[in-house]
């Protein structure tokens, strides 16, 4: 726990106080006034708080120990899979070969990178089943983006120019419609039946002439698998649409079912979800496109391409997209996501999903007597569970969620996917202990005890934070930022 009385250090100032020393200057100091105009020109010098070196490292100690992440504590947050960082990732992104590269390097000096980038697009096909893969997209938004454009970009290389309408299921993600709205669609809904799949009924009913696309993410965004995925594939083709594939939960799947042998036509991968790459906290995302052969000519450029003189790109792609990311994408990340994959090998990422799966199923085994779980079949890496229950006493998910911060864990998902009600969506990834899952499933049966016998005190969470509950909309409306002095 933080500092209680953490003291801002623009109040601990006293001037003339220094945290560092610096030689003296030995060049010419510049005159300013020669270089800029007035108006450029700082009149005062800015406020800043002096402070000692050892104050100073307080400071920012302090402040890294009000963070909670992957190494602080157990993340059962849903739709986020991965939450496992292993060091070694660090340590391989980090080589100065990797590191030291920049992007405007002539390819022939850089056939290291590029051949990892091109052996890590082989291992990607393998995985997804899928004709090619483009590293290129910078996360998953990006990459249904990206994939979406490429379908519009078939249809249209068909002289196909009606098809104006994605299709999306009820619980999806929010950014499947918002990338169908950016690229140029627009998005229907399909409804969810009684066990939480997508009706086929429905989606006969959606289907159409003008039907450009079905996005569809499997297991879905409740943790449960699309049986009737052959179907739907049928439905889709024979209207003349194509299937997008939301890759965010392939965590599930690995080495047990390709989205390319589902008959998914456009796929993304989340690299900071399914393969490792640091997530939260603003670090860059990756998310690759697979697509079959009939959509490979529009993948972005350029491609990267093998023959007799190495690894090079291909600029020369008539019916590409173009390109969606500047220079190599976020390359670091790819390292992390290779070194990922090639510490656990084939084997190792089919146990990866066989552990989610398990560790999902027990914890929501052990949660569904006394939270609701609105949908009954095995889930796969998630579940969503009801507070329904808990509401009619007067307590709130969202009170639950606060209540999880006292007892030191990051709470769940909450209130997604929008088509269950108090939802709360929990995923223990394949990484926790069954200490750590035990633990964490005695205290959602501590708070629904207290729901019962205490609501105050769920009520009224977090008591032990430091910041106690904000009011959430007006800390993304007005953010307060910075230090503001009060005289
Ligand atoms: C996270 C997520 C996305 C978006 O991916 P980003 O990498 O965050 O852009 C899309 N769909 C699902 C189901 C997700 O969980």
């Amino acid at each position: 726990m933080a500092n209680k009385d953490f003291p801002l250090i623009f109040e601990r100032s006293k001037e003339g106080r220094v945290s560092y020393s610096l030689p003296e200057l030995d060049v010419p100091e510049v005159d300013l006034s020669e270089e800029f105009s007035d108006e450029y020109i700082r009149q005062t010098p800015p406020e800043l708080p002096e402070l000692s070196e050892l104050e100073l490292m307080r400071h920012y100690t302090a402040l890294s120990t009000r963070n909670f992440g992957v190494d602080s504590g157990f993340y059962p947050l849903g739709s986020c899979t991965m939450k496992y960082n292993p060091k070694i990732n660090e340590d391989i992104a980090r080589l100065p070969g990797f590191s030291h590269i920049h992007p405007y390097q002539h390819p022939k000096t850089v056939q290291g990178a590029l051949e990892m980038m091109y052996d890590m697009q082989q291992h990607l096909k393998e995985i997804t089943g899928m004709y090619e893969i483009s590293l290129q997209p910078a996360a998953g938004a990006h990459g249904e983006w990206s994939g979406l454009m490429m379908i519009r970009a078939f249809h249209e290389a068909n002289g196909d120019f009606k098809r104006t309408k994605v299709i999306v299921p009820d619980s999806a993600h929010g950014t499947n419609p918002a990338s169908a709205t950016v690229a140029g669609f627009e998005s229907v809904t399909v409804k969810s039946n009684e066990n939480g799949l997508v009706d086929l009924d429905d989606l006969k009913r959606v289907v159409g002439e003008d039907t450009a696309a079905l996005m569809l993410t499997n297991p879905n965004t409740l943790g449960l698998f699309e049986t009737e995925i052959l179907e739907m594939k049928k439905i889709v083709h024979e209207a003349g649409g194509r299937l997008y594939y939301d890759g965010a939960n392939l965590n599930a799947i690995m080495g047990y079912a390709r989205p390319g042998d589902m008959g998914f036509d456009v796929v993304h991968l989340n690299l900071h979800k399914t393969f490792s790459g640091p997530h939260g906290g603003g670090g860059p995302g990756s998310g690759p496109i697979g697509v079959t052969k009939e959509l490979e000519p529009f993948l972005p450029k350029p491609v990267i391409v093998k023959n007799e003189d190495g690894y090079t790109f291909d600029y020369d792609r008539p019916q590409s997209i173009g390109r969606v990311k500047p220079y190599y994408g976020n390359f670091s990340i790819y390292l992390r996501a290779y070194t990922y994959i090639r510490t656990l090998g084939a084997e190792g990422l089919k146990k990866v999903s066989e552990y989610a799966v398990m560790n999902a199923n027990y914890v929501m085994r052990k949660l569904e007597s006394v939270y609701e779980l609105p949908y009954k079949q095995h889930c796969k890496h998630e579940f969503v569970l009801s507070g329904k229950k808990q509401k009619k006493l007067g307590v709130r998910t969202l009170d639950i969620a606060k209540r999880l911060l006292d007892y030191e864990y990051h709470p769940p998902t909450i209130y997604f996917p929008l088509n269950v009600e108090e939802a709360m969506m929990i995923e223990p990834p394949e990484t926790e202990t069954k200490e750590t899952l035990d633990g964490f499933i005695d205290t959602m049966l501590t708070i629904a005890d207290e729901v019962e016998n205490n609501p105050e005190i769920v009520q009224e969470a977090p008591h032990t934070t430091v910041v106690k509950r904000l009011d959430e909309t007006l800390a993304a409306r007005k953010p307060v930022l910075r230090y503001i002095k009060e005289d």
